[in-house]
């Protein structure tokens, strides 16, 4: 990904990605790892990555969905993880 132009994906957020969006999950029945970019909500800013896990619901176990208010739009088992993105070069 290129670093550093990346606005905030929340709609109507007109503020500089801070991290990269990533689900991940592991099925503790199959054994199943997931780890991939969240599409539904790629990159986002400082505040809402804060905001995003201060509103989250529902507990951070294996394979469960969580209700965040941000992220994972698809409802999809997985905790999202934030990858830091380096600042723009000025
Ligand atoms: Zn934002």
């Amino acid at each position: 990904m290129e670093r550093g132009t990346h606005r905030c994906s929340v709609h109507g957020c007109p503020s500089l990605a801070s991290y990269e969006v990533m689900l991940y999950d592991f099925d503790p029945v199959e054994g199943a790892v997931a780890f991939v970019q969240d599409a539904s909500c790629p990159t986002i800013c400082v505040e809402h990555a804060i905001a995003n896990e201060r509103m989250a619901q529902g507990q951070r176990l294996p394979h469960h969905v969580i209700a965040y208010p941000y992220t994972n739009r698809e409802r999809v088992p997985g905790v999202n993880i934030y990858l830091e993105l380096e600042p723009a070069l000025v």
